[in-house]
């Protein structure tokens, strides 16, 4: 079998989703990949499998008939660091970041191709695997960060940064195959007064940015999640 392959297969996901006809999509799909499927309609029983089953990963719909879906993430970040793609609605582009805000590693957006989901599956799982092994040297297509000595090297050449862009740059690294909103990065690198001066990030962004050759019509190394945030370009 051609899906039974695929490197990530075995790991089990947790659906939490209250329309049944897309619950079944997703079960279908994901199980022709491979994945052993949990499955709940209410936030809730999503909670309680997350507890009991200890899923690999969360697929969660932010509209939910008993749950917000950013109260079900906040509720699950303080036990569990369980990677969540959410799934929302075109209209809905704050909820989504608020999502993200809470804890979220990805989103798609509704209605998605099923190849476009399974990519990020397989992304946000290689990254949740990459964040346990707790390496403190970075090393990915010519970028090269010392988390000890605090140094950082493109194709094999010293960058000297600021600290606040080695931050900046430590924060994105830190958590690969997740996208990080505006106000989060602001919240950890400024702290939480200046977590709406989105100029700020804008510029330090442009600095790190030159600093490490990286174009931002041809990302490298970090991508621009338009009116969201950033997310990095390259997997550890
Ligand atoms: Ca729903």
């Amino acid at each position: 079998m051609d899906a039974g392959s695929d490197n990530a297969a075995e790991a089990k996901i947790l659906i939490v989703e209250d329309e049944a006809q897309i619950r079944k999509f997703l079960r279908i799909s994901l199980q022709a990949h491979g994945y052993t499927v949990l499955e709940a309609r209410l936030g809730e029983d999503g909670l309680a499998l997350c507890a009991s089953h200890q899923p690999e990963l969360v697929i969660l719909d932010l509209g939910l008939p008993d749950l917000d879906g950013q109260d079900f993430i906040a509720r699950l970040r303080e036990w569990s660091e369980v990677p969540v793609i959410v799934l929302s609605v075109r209209a809905s582009e704050s909820e989504k970041v608020r999502a993200l805000d809470a804890g979220a590693n990805d989103y798609v957006t509704k209605p998605f191709g099923i190849n476009e989901l399974m990519a990020r599956i397989r992304s946000v799982l290689r990254g949740s695997q990459a964040t346990h092994a707790a390496q403190p040297l970075f090393e990915s297509d010519g970028l090269q960060v010392d988390l000890l000595q605090r140094e950082v090297k493109v194709d094999g050449a010293a960058v000297h940064l600021s600290k606040k862009e080695y931050e900046l740059l430590r924060l994105l690294i830190s958590h690969p195959a997740q996208v990080l909103t505006h106000q989060q990065i602001l919240r950890e690198v400024w702290g939480p007064a200046q977590q709406n001066e989105t100029h700020y990030l804008r510029v330090l962004m442009g600095q790190l940015r030159q600093k490490l050759r990286d174009d931002p019509t041809h990302p490298r190394f970090i991508v621009t999640v338009q009116g969201v945030g950033y997310r990095l370009a390259i997997q550890p």
